[in-house]
């Protein structure tokens, strides 16, 4: 999974007080683009078209060297008097957040899109932002295998801590403009003293698993999502949402699979957890059964689909389900446990396997 990335460490423990040096690595957005140095390596990869770019670029293995965050500007490299703010340290290496005000001013220009910035064409016109650099979105360099797994997660992670600091600016309470608390992560309110902290959703992700008597075989319950939700993931997925206030992660399971699919289920066990930082989330992966006595002419579970949420819902064995095209999810690994019948159904849980037993089933799924 995404945040399996040892022998990398990203320590997010909040120092205050820090100051960079000139070598300091910088993290800077703008929206969900984020700078990145522009290498031949990016470039080469950005310009490969998606059939031919590598299916296995998601595996375990981190070919960085430690402390190699050469992928980030420096803060020697950043336009002067920029206003930066410590972050965490990744692999001892203390990583920093800038707000560049030059940046501000070139995505005002008109006629200039950053969302598509590592497209060659766009180049030329990014090169006015910094000598170097180039904006990419986070989707479009996991999705163009621009970086490494160990760096993606730091830039996830950073994502989150940006959106933090710019959605608080103000305080929602009486709307002053927050500042800094000099003892610890947190934005202070000058006027009425809130202070907020950073907030973590918990959603939570459901394998809902079935014994098919008629065709004596194991399948579980695959969606896509729609489009209309907004979402262009276009593979397949596990039932997902948002825990709600005044819910246990128990009932969330059961309300989510309920609205999605229109089953109930039963066995309820936890697997394992995931942060998510590009939509705030702490995701919980649960696997359970289906509790159903209407089946279908093939004896599967009759499938209710909230059409406003999914495409598809479908029940497939093993051999017949396609995994997704990295390994970063928690999805993905509830799902490859499945397609390797690691596990059948929840009453198998825990499992006994420990990372490099996992990466070894990513290594035989993904060739
Ligand atoms: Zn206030």
């Amino acid at each position: 999974m995404i945040q399996d990335i040892a022998p990398h460490f990203l320590n997010n423990h909040f120092e205050p007080g820090k100051e960079p040096s000139p070598d300091s690595p910088v993290v800077c957005f703008n929206g969900k683009d984020v700078l990145l140095r522009y290498d031949e390596k990016a470039a080469q990869n950005a310009s490969l078209e998606p059939e031919e770019r590598p299916v296995n670029f998601a595996l375990a293995e981190s070919h960085t060297p430690v402390g190699d965050l050469h992928f980030l500007p420096t803060y020697g490299e950043i336009p002067e008097d920029t206003n930066v703010r410590f972050l965490f340290t990744y692999d001892g290496v203390d990583v920093y957040r800038a707000k560049l005000s030059v940046l501000e001013r070139a995505h005002n220009e008109p006629g200039i899109d950053y969302g598509d910035a590592l497209v060659v064409v766009n180049k030329a016109m990014n090169r006015k932002v910094m000598e170097g650099f180039l904006f990419d979105s986070i989707r479009d360099i996991r999705q163009r295998v621009i970086l490494e797994k160990n760096q993606v997660f730091l830039l996830m992670t950073a994502l989150q801590l940006n959106n933090w600091y710019v959605d608080n600016k103000y305080c929602g309470r009486c709307g002053t403009v927050t500042v800094h608390s000099p003892r610890e992560r947190a934005l202070v309110c000058p006027e009425c003293h809130r202070t907020i902290y950073p907030r973590i959703l918990p959603a939570v992700i459901v394998a809902v698993t079935q014994y098919n008597k008629q065709e004596d075989k194991h399948k579980i319950l695959l969606t896509k999502y729609s489009p209309k939700t907004g979402h262009a993931f276009p593979y397949y997925a596990l039932v997902a949402g948002f825990t709600e206030i005044g819910e246990t992660l128990e009932e969330c399971v059961q309300r989510e699979v309920m609205e999605e699919t229109g089953l109930k289920v039963k066995n309820i066990r936890y697997y394992k957890s995931q942060p998510w930082g590009v939509v705030d989330d702490l995701l919980m992966g649960f696997y359970c059964e289906a509790d159903s006595d209407e089946l279908d002419d093939k004896g599967d579970p009759v499938i209710h689909l909230d059409e406003n949420e999914l495409r598809t819902g479908v029940w497939l064995t093993p051999n017949e389900m396609t995994l997704q095209p990295d390994a970063y999810s928690l999805t993905n690994e509830m799902m490859l446990l499945f397609k390797s019948e690691n596990i059948h159904s929840p009453e198998e849980l825990p499992l006994p396997l420990e990372r490099k037993d996992i990466e070894a089933l990513e290594r035989e799924f993904y060739k």
